[in-house]
């Protein structure tokens, strides 16, 4: 059986230490999160892989860091302070605040408890525009001039270190720059878990192309990206595209599809692919004053090139994942609750048990899992309990391979090496599991 709700994933999630809820001592902060540290370990794969596919193993793409404060005019250029908004509506009658366009009848759905136990039916006020970003202050001073905002997205920290990269880096369109960051947005309805938050992060990457080059590109990208989610594991029958219509683009898209995924919630989006055009550079050449153009000091060529953008979560990457790769099993009257998560992603990959605590086999499982360690590999050791009860453990958590070490492993050097999905069991040389799981990590 798949994940049938969210709630399967969520409850796994907080008892196994991937997420917990944010200041859940002070009881919680609505729709903020922590990653605990199989949460954590998880977080940085996803990013780690997306960093191997987009950078490391690109030759045409350079990565970049940029800050989450930036010049106020940034977002004004962006077209972020005057149209970055949601149509927010009031019920006149008990005041609570929806999106607009989330609404699905005339009347206020929220509801009251008993005695009257119904819905609340209240008239809305007429829609008006609520700027999602988070502003501050810089410095001591709280006043216009010391304005700032928390970015709304990675990509406009791209736009203006174009020149500076495509300098930098003796680059010639079309490459792209890639960046991963935090990202803040005050939204309305935030909700379903770690989907969607006013924190969260974002893996972006602007790709500059010759201007009669977009299509091309733009195709490339959006059958890419859907390429990386099936290669870490997602099963391609919950991943789709979904292009939006000429009314539904945003200001500055020339073409946008989203990947979608097959929540129980029902198709969300995951990542959007756009064709930025040549609006973002523009509108900062504008505003800046500073030519943002490609320039061939031979050639002549000169062109303001065009953006393909693959914008996607990190945080609803780690939920689709978590929900694709959950699975109860039916064992023999009992049930087995497993993630097949990508070994890549897992954030344990082998767990090291003794068969029992005697015989010096907690000591020889120690070094074992040491040689592991020494490699980089994320390891875990579990000494106590049923050995079933320690792989089901494992199994829930999304750990590739369990070795046990038993009485043959003092005389013969061998272990038992157990695969997660198919639960079987090799004897393999304890000296060269370093090599093997490595190898394995790397297929
Ligand atoms: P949505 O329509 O769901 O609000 P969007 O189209 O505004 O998303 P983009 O601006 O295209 O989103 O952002 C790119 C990606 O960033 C999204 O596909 C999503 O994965 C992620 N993202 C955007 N907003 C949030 C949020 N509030 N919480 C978590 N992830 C988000």
């Amino acid at each position: 059986m798949p994940a049938t709700s969210i709630e399967q994933v969520v409850n796994l999630a907080k008892r196994r230490g991937f997420v917990y809820p944010a200041s859940e001592i002070y009881g919680g902060l609505g729709s903020c999160w922590d990653y605990g540290p199989l949460g954590a370990e998880l977080k940085r794969n996803v990013k780690d892989a997306w960093w191997r596919t987009m950078v490391h193993t690109r030759r045409d793409v350079e990565g970049l860091d940029s800050a989450v404060l930036q010049h106020p005019d940034v977002w004004k250029a962006s077209g972020h302070v005057d149209t970055f908004s949601d149509p927010l509506v009031d019920c006149k009658k008990c005041k609570a605040r929806f999106r607009a366009d989330d609404l699905e009848g005339a009347t206020c759905p929220e509801r009251h408890d008993a005695p009257i136990n119904d819905d609340c039916r209240g008239h809305f006020t007429e829609p008006r525009a609520f700027n999602l970003m988070f502003q501050t202050h810089l410095g001591p001073v709280e006043g216009s001039a010391s304005l700032a905002y928390l970015r709304p997205e990675t990509a406009q920290g791209i736009f203006t270190n174009f020149l500076n990269v495509m300098t930098t880096g003796r680059r010639k369109p079309p490459f792209g720059i890639a960046q991963i960051g935090k990202s803040f947005r005050n939204e309305i309805t935030p909700g379903n878990f770690i989907f969607r938050t006013r924190e969260f992060e974002q893996m972006e990457m602007e790709y500059f192309v010759p201007p009669d080059e977009w299509e091309t590109w733009y195709a490339y990208w959006r059958e890419a990206r859907m390429q990386w989610y099936v290669d870490l594991g997602i099963d391609p029958a919950n991943l789709r595209y979904r292009d939006h219509d000429p009314d539904e683009l945003a200001h500055y898209a020339k073409a946008t599809a989203d990947v979608e995924y097959k929540l129980p919630i029902g198709w969300k989006e995951l990542e959007g692919v756009a064709c930025r055009s040549d609006f973002d550079l523009k509108r900062h050449a504008e505003a800046s004053g500073r030519t943002l153009e490609y320039f061939d000091g031979q050639t002549r060529e000169r062109y303001v090139p065009w953006v393909i953008e693959p914008a996607a979560g990190v945080d609803r990457a780690v939920l689709c994942f978590l929900v694709d790769a959950y699975e109860e099993q039916e064992l023999d009257g009992d049930t087995r609750t497993v993630l097949h998560l990508h070994p890549r992603l897992a954030p344990v990959k082998v767990a090291v048990f003794p068969l029992v605590k005697k015989d010096g086999m907690p000591e020889l499982a120690m070094e074992i899992e040491d040689a592991l360690r020494a490699r980089g590999i994320a390891t875990a050791y579990d000494k106590s309990g049923a050995i079933g009860r320690r792989y089901r453990r494992q199994d829930e958590i999304g750990t590739p391979w369990c070795i046990t070490v038993d009485g043959e492993t003092k005389e013969q050097g061998t272990v038992t090496l157990r695969d997660r999905d198919s639960m079987e069991q090799e004897r393999v040389p304890a000296a060269e599991l370093p090599d093997l799981i490595t190898e394995r990590l790397r297929g």
